[in-house]
């Protein structure tokens, strides 16, 4: 399917693997130019590198902290009004509720929830003055499903869905779709550090730790980033300009809403 938008200019943060790589490489693949972030350059070049192979698209990368003022600074500059707002950053650690100092929140609150938010803040009036634009936001199941050990995570993810359901009501009407993907277990280094979590608090090994979460999943398999991503690019193509301010749910049937 032509997603429409070959030619545009994409900001994806967080995007050197897992996820927003799969975001990254979908929307290349329909033809966008790219800004990509990570922190790590290395990595970041290399997958860089990898899309502009495949893709001939231009790429861009900025390597920061984007959870950061100056981090967001740097990676809007570069990307100078995208027509496209892809947001990610790593997720906040597993743990007990007991734990978690007003501090923790803070980071959790600053990755999760303020930077998407903040970078919203800088994309949207250009966008809107367009009258063009698209944003996903890349948020997690416990949104719908909050995950006892990830209380970090359900707090922050709560607050940004909540802004974007009021927020992308308010900007749809100038041609500016905000919608959130809700990733259930996808196999990334993400997926890999929860289920060593797994192994541990249980007491089993790696494979088994893997095959508990696996059998959570009416799919029987863990989300890939390459499915991942072509759900993103299809929401930021021009045929989706009548869904706005969704949460769309990507867990292999993990979840059962009947609504
Ligand atoms: P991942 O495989 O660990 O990849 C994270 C990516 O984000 C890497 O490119 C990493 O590169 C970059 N990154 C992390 N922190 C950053 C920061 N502060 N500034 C800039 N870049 C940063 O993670 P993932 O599985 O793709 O997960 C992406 C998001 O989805 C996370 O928020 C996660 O909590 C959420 N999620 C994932 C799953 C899952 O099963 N995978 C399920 C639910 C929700 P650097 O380390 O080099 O910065």
């Amino acid at each position: 399917m032509d997603l429409g938008i070959k030619g545009k200019r994409a900001l994806v943060t967080a995007s050197s693997k897992g996820l927003g790589l799969g975001c990254a490489r979908a929307l290349a693949e329909a033809g966008c130019d790219l800004v990509m972030n990570a922190r790590g350059a290395e990595t970041l070049e290399a997958s860089a590198q990898a899309i502009r192979d495949t893709y001939g698209v231009e790429v861009t990368t900025v390597a920061c902290d984007i959870t950061t003022e100056e981090g967001q600074m740097r990676v809007l500059q570069q990307a100078s009004n995208p027509d496209i707002l892809v947001t990610n950053a790593g997720g906040p650690p597993p743990g007990m509720w007991s734990d978690w100092t007003r501090d923790d929140f803070i980071a959790a609150l600053d990755a999760n929830m303020l930077t998407p938010i903040a970078l919203m803040k800088a994309c949207l009036p250009a966008m809107m003055e367009q009258g063009w634009g698209r944003v996903v936001n890349i948020t997690s199941v416990s949104v719908k499903a909050p995950v006892p050990v990830l209380g970090l995570s359900n707090s922050a993810r709560a607050g940004l869905t909540g802004y974007v359901a009021g927020t992308s009501r308010q900007v749809a009407g100038k041609g500016v779709t905000i919608n959130n993907l809700l990733p259930g277990i996808h196999g990334t280094d993400r997926a890999d550090a929860l289920d060593k979590g797994v192994m541990e608090k249980e007491g089993v090994s790696f494979d088994e730790a893997r095959a508990q979460r696996q059998a959570t999943i009416p799919a029987g398999r863990y989300g890939t980033p390459e499915e991942f991503g072509q759900a993103c690019a299809f929401l930021c193509s021009t045929h989706a300009g009548f869904i706005v301010g969704q949460n769309v749910l990507l867990d292999g049937g993990a979840t059962n809403l009947s609504m």
